[in-house]
Parts: C-alpha cells; structure tokens; sequence
C-alpha cells in the first residue's frame, strides 16, 4: 500500500531512482524460475552483449552484480587494487567523498583533490601529480562522472589526456552511476579502465543491478589486485562465463527480464537521441531557473549537468521545506541538499525515461512552491523559458517517423 495516496501519479523528479516505463515493470512481472534451465544464460548471454553498447565499448567485459552503485563502486576498487595502494580521487560532492570513504576504509592510501562543491574536478593538480609521479606509485585514478549532489559533469576526455601526456600507467576508475545511458560517455575512445552504473538511474529500472565493465587491463589487474573480495569477485563470474552458465550464484531474475526492454527501449530511441533528450531536458531546466531568478550550484557552464539540476535558494529559505511541500501539497519529489549543502539546495533530476512535458509538470510544481515559500516568482515564468526553448528543439519522437 503506498505510504499516504495521492490521486494522480507522482511526478518523480529525483536524481534516481527514476520512473519505470510501464514496458519494463510488465517484463518484471513474472514467476521465479529456474537460472540453471537454459533460458536464463541466453537471456544473459544478451544482456551482457546489449548492455557494451551502453558503455560504448568493444574490448570491456560487463559484470551484472545484485548490488546497487555502492557495490558497484566495491567491486571496481577491489578487483584492480592492493591494500596500500596509493590512489587520485576527487572529492567535488557527496558521492565522490562516499566513494573516497570506501577507498579510506578498504585501505587505499587516497590522495584527495578537493573543489568547492559546485566545481567540477581540479585536472591541473592531477597533471602536477602525475607529473611528479616519475616512479608511477598512483595505482588509479577514480572519478565521478556526474556528481549527483551537486550536478556536476567531469570531462573524461581530460582526465584521458593527461594520463596519456605524463605516459602514466594509472588504472582510470570511473563512477558513471548518474551519467551512463544518459549522458556523452565513451569507455573505449576515453581509455576508461573501469565503468559503473547502477540500474535505478539512466536505465530507469528498480534499483538492484550494479553494472561493472571492465577493460582488458582491468581484466589483466585483478589477477594480481589482492584486495580481499568474495561477492564481488570477477574471477567468479568469469568462471561461469566461460561455461555458459553465467551466474556464479542465484541471479534476480524479474531484474534481468526487466533489463531486456530497458536496453531495448534504448535502442528503439537511439542511444544518441537518448542523450540529445537528456541535454534538451538540462537546457530547459537551467532555462527555468535562470527565468526564476535562482542560480545553479554549478559553478561553470562547462560542468553544467544534463541529468540533474541543484538549485541554490535564497539565504532565507530552507530548501528542504521545498522538497517537503513539493511531496505534501503537490505530488512531486525533489531531491534534497546533501551534506555542505543541505538546506541550501534542491535538486530536480532530469534522467531516464522521461519526456520535455512531464519536465514541464515540474517545473510548473516548483513555481507553485517557491510562491508557497514566500520567493517572490511570477508563476509560468520558468515554464514559459523552457517551453519556448523546448518547443523550438523537441524532434519527432524517433520510432513514430
Ligand atoms: N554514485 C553516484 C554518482 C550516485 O549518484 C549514487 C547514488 O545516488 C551512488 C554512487 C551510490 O549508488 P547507490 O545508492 O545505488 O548505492
């Protein structure tokens, strides 16, 4: 039973997890069964093929974890490392400094790059790092692609450059949990080592699928990583890959089923459109706030994030009463500031299976709260900003020309 009905449906505008199409939760809906019968390692066999296109990769090999991003993040770190060894991170918001705490505590000796939150990843200080690093003594360099607290997206293709310019043999970590399936991103043209997403984002499923993949040098470490790891472990799954089978233990069955028309939904669109839509719904967004007269946390327009918007209020707003109106009095979920900025921002996500008219629905519902909360905004003047940018850009919807 939901926790208190509300008519209508709630307009889910969290950064993840995000609205399921209604193609996926029918695939879902289905009995348990047998993983060792032979229907589930051809399903498998598929979605570990379809799911490469996602990362855009040829050469990596995809690991489907009954986990979410936290152990994704775990399986990354540890199949590639040792204890001791020393690692670049950057800690630009709340995910990345989550992260950086999992790497504290599975013992890496972590060099943090720290940004004001808002900022995006300071790359010159990894290029004096690396530079100095004449005895190659960072083992990796992780990042977060698009911090979800903050929404801010790094350049990858960067932080590829300068690896290549000192000649750094570093393993290049990346978390894409907010930014795989959504936005630009290029596991083999950037040189990732490993990527990681997690199914309630982008791929708009229930929360319970950490996707890793992990490029042939990746693959080459973890034979000598001694990080201790069981459940996380690809020599497992790589044993049973090699049989056919798959599944080292019991996969979640209805998730799978799920993941087939995700990536199907994906295709049908078109992975590229998929990121066009994406960056229309960031346009409109930061559209919206700039007619509010609010600002965006982030700081540059080049860490401008398609999949998620945090939104500074005024000093004498809370903007956790902003996400708990939009919940009480209209339906909709915000995310909340987290940590540094908690009461200070509110964040819309914009990811996964979503269209420029629910964003719409939205935006209208922020209006009405921010009049709600005492911030002098003239009703439709966000939407009006969004709308005539949207419809100046929405094409024809792909599968319907
Ligand atoms: N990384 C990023 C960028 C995230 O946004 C999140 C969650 O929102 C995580 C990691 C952690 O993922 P999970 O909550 O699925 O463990």
């Amino acid at each position: 039973m939901d926790y208190v009905y509300g008519p209508g449906r709630n307009h889910l505008f969290v950064p993840g997890p995000v609205n399921i199409p209604e193609q996926v939760l029918r695939a879902m809906n289905r009995n348990n069964e047998d993983y060792r019968s032979p229907a589930v390692p051809a399903l498998t066999k598929t979605l570990l093929e379809d799911v490469k296109k996602i990362f855009k990769t040829t050469s990596g090999t995809p690991f489907l974890f009954p986990t979410t991003g936290t152990g994704a993040w775990e399986s990354a770190l540890t199949n590639t490392l040792s204890p001791g060894d020393r690692i670049v991170s950057f800690l630009i918001g709340q995910f990345s400094l989550l992260w950086i705490d999992q790497q504290q505590r599975l013992n890496f000796k972590v060099d943090v790059i720290e940004s004001e939150w808002g900022e995006g990843a300071k790359l010159d200080v990894l290029a004096a790092k690396l530079a100095a690093d004449t005895d190659h003594t960072i083992k990796a360099v992780c990042i977060v692609h698009n911090e979800t607290a903050t929404g801010v997206t790094n350049d990858l293709s960067l932080v590829r450059r300068i690896l290549h310019e000192y000649r750094h043999p570093a393993l290049f970590l990346v978390d894409g949990v907010s930014s795989i399936c959504a936005l630009d991103f290029r596991m083999d043209d950037w040189g990732v080592d490993v990527a990681l997403t997690g199914s309630q984002k982008a791929l708009s499923l229930p929360t319970g699928i950490g996707i890793v993949c992990a490029s042939p040098r990746a693959l080459e470490a973890s034979k000598t990583a001694k990080s201790l790891r069981v459940f996380f472990d690809w020599k497992d799954y790589l044993k049973f890959y090699n049989l056919g089978t798959y599944w080292p233990y019991t996969p979640s069955i209805q998730l799978l089923y799920g993941l087939r028309p995700a990536l199907d939904l994906v295709f049908e669109e078109g992975l590229e459109n998929v990121i066009a839509r994406h960056k229309r719904l960031g346009q409109a967004t930061r559209l919206a706030v700039e007619a509010w007269g609010l600002k965006n946390c982030t700081q540059k327009e080049e860490w401008h994030s398609d999949t998620v918007t945090a939104v500074v209020v005024p000093p004498y707003i809370d903007s956790a009463e902003i996400v708990r109106r939009a919940w009480k009095r209209y339906n909709l979920s915000l995310g909340l500031g987290l940590n540094k900025v908690a009461g200070k921002v509110f964040r819309i996500g914009h990811l996964g299976n979503l269209n420029e008219l629910q964003l719409l629905g939205c935006l209208a519902g922020v209006e009405m709260i921010l009049k709600d909360v005492g911030y002098p905004v003239k009703l439709g003047s966000g939407v009006a900003a969004a709308s005539s940018y949207l419809q100046n850009n929405i094409p024809l919807i792909p599968s319907r020309i």
